[in-house]
């Protein structure tokens, strides 16, 4: 639709980027995706099929058979990935997962394979995409960047509240470890590390209610959509 944006969101793991990005294109009727389920999919790939990340013909021949999709779940309300048409939306949230992404998405091969498909869908703009290279690699030239961040300690009660219902053995102990070495290697990787855009704007929501930080980023939408049409 004429006036459409696109809004790239990112940040530390677990500072509410997906739920912020969901909220948005709910609000603005726009296609939300979320880029880390991705690189959760194929790093469920690569640990079902043993593939070796220090070799690169491996790693190419696991992308070629890699399907991924997103499919609008009526049940949940939003959309869910697909791994080769298996909905793989729940097992790619997996602590197994999570230790294991950020080396996945380190990798070269994976970060082209990933980013080529989400520039793909960013062509008719109307999409909010939640990540770590979204505002800076995968859609530069994006209308609105936000780059979140939230007190470490909040973050990691946050993610231990949302894993801990489907899983009564974790510890914060453990929720703490992989968001801090996720932090680590997401930042310091040689491939598009998270960094703040300059023209990103920061939301620092360790103290701001959901609600709060939606409007926020509702009146910077009103604000980059009113600029466009002018
Ligand atoms: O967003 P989420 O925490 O699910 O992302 C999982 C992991 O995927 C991140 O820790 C990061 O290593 C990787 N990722 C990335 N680039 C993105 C999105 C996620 O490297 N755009």
């Amino acid at each position: 639709m004429a006036g459409d944006i696109i809004i790239a969101i990112d940040g530390y793991s677990s500072c509410g980027k997906s739920t912020l990005a969901r909220e948005l294109a709910a609000h603005l009727a726009y296609n939300y995706i979320d880029s880390g389920a991705m690189y959760r999919a194929i790093t469920l790939f690569f640990l079902r099929n043993n593939v070796n990340e220090q070799d690169p013909a491996q790693i190419m021949k696991a992308l070629a058979q890699i399907h991924l999709s997103f499919i609008f779940n009526s049940a949940h309300n939003k959309s869910e990935i697909h791994l080769n048409d298996e909905n793989v939306e729940h097992l790619i949230r997996e602590m197994v997962v999570a230790d294991k992404v950020s080396d996945v998405a380190a990798i070269k091969e994976v970060r082209s394979f990933a980013v080529g498909q989400q520039k793909k869908m960013g062509r008719k703009k109307g999409i909010v995409m939640d990540g770590r290279d979204i505002g800076t690699v995968v859609f530069p030239e994006a209308e609105l960047k936000i780059f979140m961040t939230a007190d470490p300690a909040i973050r990691v009660l946050r993610r231990f509240e949302e894993l801990f219902p489907a899983n009564h053995n974790l510890s914060l102990d453990e929720v703490r470890h992989n968001l801090e070495m996720r932090d680590y290697i997401d930042t310091n990787r040689a491939e598009s590390p998270l960094t703040q855009a300059p023209d990103a704007v920061l939301i620092d929501n360790s103290h701001i209610s959901r609600t709060e930080q939606l409007h926020m980023a509702l009146d910077l939408v009103k604000e980059r959509i009113a600029v466009l049409q002018q």
